[in-house]
């Protein structure tokens, strides 16, 4: 399972489905990405082989864009299908999701009876539509206060619709690096996905948020507080 992401200039869904075969060897049941495409987000995802979804698109037409996240699934709450496949979420905001979460089946009860509606049996679409349910126009402030809901475990990348020239990551217990490119930058799940790309990378601890634009990444804490990381480098070879 695995989650990238990217912000630049190249053909983005090309990109996505680069780094996702980077991070095949972690073992994966389905696929999928999000892309902006004229200012909304669109979806592409499949049960099965990366290649399923590259068919897909075959068909479907590439998202043309140059803002994204990817997701291979490592099914553990509905099965793998169409329709569990990540990314989650609705016109407003669109996730990716690695872990698990503990009490998705309250915040579900719960976003229900506000008058949400599911599609999936994954865990993930419940954090996609709390996400909503706190959107207030402010990304930073809503992913806080989602964190501050949600347990267990989870690497989530994020797009809100409001902010089509960025992405959002935050982690918990998953690994997850922001990636740091010349005119373009990237999240990753491990250093393979991005390294044909840029060797240059920042860990992301524990609730730290990152926001990740094509000239700029900037890391803060739960208050929005920025955070100054180290940058690291990687070493060795593709
Ligand atoms: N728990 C989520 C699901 O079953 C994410 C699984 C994963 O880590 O890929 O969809």
């Amino acid at each position: 399972c695995g989650i990238v992401g990217y912000v630049g200039r190249r053909d983005c869904a090309d990109v996505l489905i680069n780094a996702l075969t980077k991070l095949e060897y972690r073992g994966y049941d389905s696929a999928g990405i999000a892309v902006f495409e004229n200012n909304a987000i669109r979806v592409e995802k499949s049960k099965g082989r990366l290649q399923n979804l590259v068919d897909k698109m075959k068909i479907d037409g590439k998202p043309q864009g140059h803002v994204g996240i990817g997701h291979t699934r490592w099914a553990t709450h509905g099965e793998p299908s169409d329709i569990n496949s990540h990314p989650h979420g609705n016109k407003r905001v669109t996730i990716v999701h690695n872990g698990i979460i503990e009490n998705y089946k309250q915040i579900k009860d719960f976003l229900i009876k506000e008058g949400y509606s599911f599609v999936s049996e994954t865990d993930t679409e419940t954090v996609a539509k709390l996400l909503d349910y706190y959107y207030n126009g402010n990304p930073i402030e809503t992913i806080a206060r989602v964190i501050a809901e949600i347990k267990g475990s989870y690497a989530l990348g994020i797009m809100f619709r409001d902010y089509p020239d960025a992405i959002f990551a935050v982690r918990k217990e998953c690994p997850l690096i922001a990636g740091v490119g010349e005119g373009e930058n990237f999240i990753a799940s491990d250093v393979p996905a991005i390294l044909q790309y840029t060797r240059n990378y920042y860990l992301l601890e524990q609730n730290e948020i990152a926001i990740v634009k094509e000239d700029s990444i900037k890391i803060c804490d739960i208050h929005g507080m920025e955070i100054n990381k180290e940058l690291q480098t990687a070493d060795w070879d593709e």
